[in-house]
């Protein structure tokens, strides 16, 4: 008797003939209604058919699957019965995108024909790639101040009769300390951001009072560098955030205007609406930033010069924190810098519309 492929079931063969291969019209229907991608191979191993998707893989050219494992998969599959499955690297699905994986799966469907199901992996393998790489770069971040700790220490116990020297080898210590607190703060900081969503706790805030409190929190630090902080806010602007996740992009970034600003500059807070959003925008006389590099600062542990940023007690994750403040809020944050002149970060936040109508009539 004739083996039953996968697809030639009861309700399939009423219709069979009109099929010459034996695939019923009704398997090809529910495999159209897949939602993933597939192609059927035949014996002698052209392609019978295959979803409307599946030539912008990349897989196919000229009638003929491209990947010679994958040929060697389904043949393999249509000699033995044994389903197979393989992760394969491919070119970008559309022209210009990045390169991406697929997951295939192979299927007999008869003695003819091999079904393979071809799922898009892409996006989950570049977040498991991204992950790995965090994990890396944590650890070597960690590595840096920990490795000094324990060289300091050890210094430590061979100056114990040397005041001078003990004093100069502990207050490195409290310095790398301090280093590895802050990395420990930001990383804590990354997590419950992404762990939460920010609009859970969002209500409405006044653009001063979140100014304010920035301010507070790096007033001491702008003092000791002799720089000024200057407001420019009209009253009443109002935004729909976590208030302390918008506190926290803020001081971000005057932390950094203060940090990459030399002494006796001045450094600019203001606040606008505009086309449907508030924009607060930190301005400072600072260092700049290269045009190459301005779309690298908001990645994590990205810095222009790492040794001025770890000297200056920067841990590389404060602009990756403000990013993510801003799009889960539904904004952006963007910059505009000129070395040797100064930089201009802007927040962007919607506009809170029913709030702000109200607000404006009652004003
Ligand atoms: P860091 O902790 O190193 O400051 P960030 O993520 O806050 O990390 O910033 C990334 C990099 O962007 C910094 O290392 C620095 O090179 C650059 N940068 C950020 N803000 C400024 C600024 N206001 N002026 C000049 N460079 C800046």
């Amino acid at each position: 008797m004739r083996k039953r492929g996968l697809f030639g079931g009861r309700q399939a063969s009423a219709t069979v003939a009109a099929s010459a291969s034996g695939l019923s019209p009704d398997a090809l229907a529910i495999l159209d209604r897949l939602p993933g991608e597939w192609i059927i191979i035949a014996a002698q191993g052209g392609v019978y058919r295959a979803s409307k998707e599946f030539g912008t893989l990349g897989l196919l050219h000229l009638g003929g699957i491209t990947s010679p494992l994958l040929a060697d998969m389904a043949s393999a599959t249509l000699r033995d019965g044994v389903s197979r499955t393989a992760d394969l690297p491919i070119g970008g699905a559309e022209v210009g995108a990045p390169p991406g994986t697929v997951r295939v799966r192979t299927s007999r469907l008869d003695e003819g024909h091999t079904l393979l199901l071809v799922d898009d992996i892409s996006a989950a393998t570049r977040v498991d790639a991204m992950r790995r790489d965090f994990i890396a770069n944590v650890s070597h971040e960690l590595k840096t101040p920990v490795g000094a700790l324990v060289l300091l220490a050890d210094a430590v116990q061979e100056a114990l009769n040397d005041a001078k020297a003990l004093r100069k080898f502990t207050s490195r210590m409290q310095l790398e300390a301090a280093r590895l607190s802050a990395l420990i703060s930001d990383l804590t900081d990354l997590s419950r951001l992404q762990a939460s969503d920010a609009m859970d706790e969002a209500r409405l805030v006044s653009v001063k009072s979140i100014v304010n409190e920035a301010i507070d929190t790096v007033h001491l630090v702008a003092q000791d560098k002799r720089i000024d902080i200057v407001r420019e806010l009209p009253a009443g602007l109002k935004l729909f955030v976590d208030e302390e996740q918008a506190v926290t992009a803020l001081r971000n970034l005057l932390t950094n205007a203060i940090r990459y600003s030399s002494p006796h500059t001045k450094v600019t807070v203001s606040a606008r609406e505009s086309e449907g959003y508030i924009e607060l925008a930190v301005a400072d006389q600072g260092i700049g930033i290269d045009p190459e590099q301005q779309a690298r600062i908001f990645e994590r542990f990205h810095r222009v010069d790492p040794a001025r940023s770890r000297q200056t007690g920067g841990t590389g994750l404060g602009l990756a924190i403000v990013k993510h403040i801003c799009m889960a809020h539904g904004g952006e944050v963007t910059v505009q810098s000129a070395v040797g002149v100064g930089s201009t970060f802007t927040l962007r936040y919607p506009l809170p519309r029913v709030a702000t109508a109200t607000e404006r009539e009652g004003s």
